[in-house]
């Protein structure tokens, strides 16, 4: 859900993609103590030709050039920058290729990476919904190999499916609430060379239903494809009190997402999974929905046995969602 720019400019409402999201994240992380027992690694700063792995020089050029002038300005359609946007997006992009070339050398036995911007709707040449590089891209491509991309944002990764549509070395997996943004992106029928597996559900999906997709179409396209690395387009706003979608989820939800994935990357290749926070815009609910990633993807005791928000949501597997599950892997030959 976005505001209208105008009634935006009238309550002088801040932009849903904003720092808060990265120190209350951090914030939690450290006061839980659960920062205490992870190897903590600075980002850096992408080069250019890494970004050149997936983006032409000119929107590379177009996006440093905005932010050095300094003002608020649109680089493509819901994407703009300011001063600083160019550094920003820089350590956003290197902090992962820091993180899978860690877990790539063994140093590292996965990893959660908490920087911004996002970068899933970015396609090669064009930013896009608050995403100006698509950071998961230029990891794949950096990293070589069969790389499965789970994209478990509430939005439909368009920019990541339209870049490997046809590059069948990288299985691209969407879980999303169905036609919500972009408008017609994430169907059934986009399969591209049939790498590409979307699952769009319905509002109000749920818990249950996140995990029957997961069981249903996540794991068993991952066997299938058999990947040498997993990276997890992280964004965390299918949950129940984020504005941006109509999920219904819980912190447990996505604890569970992130334990199965971690599951797969043992079973599949050697534990290598990275993830990468994507979207989550609940200054609440993005805080604790990455904490319990990280404690699954760590192995840790979770905090907590159910969602510390008191939600209004569904307790059952719903009708809807289990036929949109079905539907989905059946079209992906499942
Ligand atoms: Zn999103």
């Amino acid at each position: 859900m976005l505001l209208d720019e105008r009634v935006q400019g009238w309550l002088d409402v801040p932009h849903s993609e904003r720092p808060e999201r990265l120190t209350r994240t951090y914030q939690l992380l450290e006061r839980s103590r659960v920062l205490d027992a992870l190897v903590r690694v600075p980002a850096r700063e992408a080069t250019v030709e890494e970004l050149e792995l997936v983006h032409p020089a000119s929107l590379i050029e177009k996006v440093r050039a905005a932010s050095e002038r300094g003002g608020l300005e649109w680089v493509g359609p819901e994407a703009r920058t300011s001063e600083g946007t160019w550094t920003a997006a820089l350590l956003a992009v290197g902090g992962l290729l820091e993180a899978v070339d860690r877990v790539a050398a063994g140093e590292l036995d996965n990893a959660f990476v908490c920087c911004r911007p996002p970068g899933h709707h970015a396609s090669a040449d064009q930013a896009m919904g608050f995403c100006l590089f698509n950071a998961v891209a230029v990891a794949a491509r950096h990293l070589g190999g069969r790389v499965a991309i789970v994209d478990w944002d509430v939005h439909h990764g368009n920019g990541t499916q339209e870049i490997f549509y046809a590059d069948p070395s990288v299985l691209f997996v969407s879980l999303h609430q169905d036609d919500l943004y972009p408008k017609g992106s994430g169907t059934l029928e986009q399969r591209g060379d049939g790498s590409t597996v979307n699952i769009p559900l319905p509002a109000g999906t749920g818990d249950l239903g996140y995990q029957y997709a997961f069981k249903q179409v996540v794991a068993p396209a991952l066997r299938r494809f058999g990947p040498t690395f997993i990276l997890v387009s992280a964004g965390q706003d299918a949950a129940a009190s984020d504005t941006h979608g109509r999920m219904s989820v819980t912190t447990e939800a996505f604890r569970a997402m992130a334990r199965e994935t971690k599951l797969l990357a043992e079973e599949l290749c050697g534990g290598r999974v990275v993830a990468f926070l994507e979207g989550g815009y609940s200054l609440d609910h993005l805080p604790i929905c990455t904490l319990a990633i990280v404690e699954a993807l760590a192995g840790l005791t979770p905090s907590w046995e159910r969602d510390p928000l008191e939600l209004d949501v569904p307790t059952r597997l719903g009708d809807e969602t289990k036929r949109a599950v079905d539907a989905a892997r059946n079209a992906a030959g499942l």
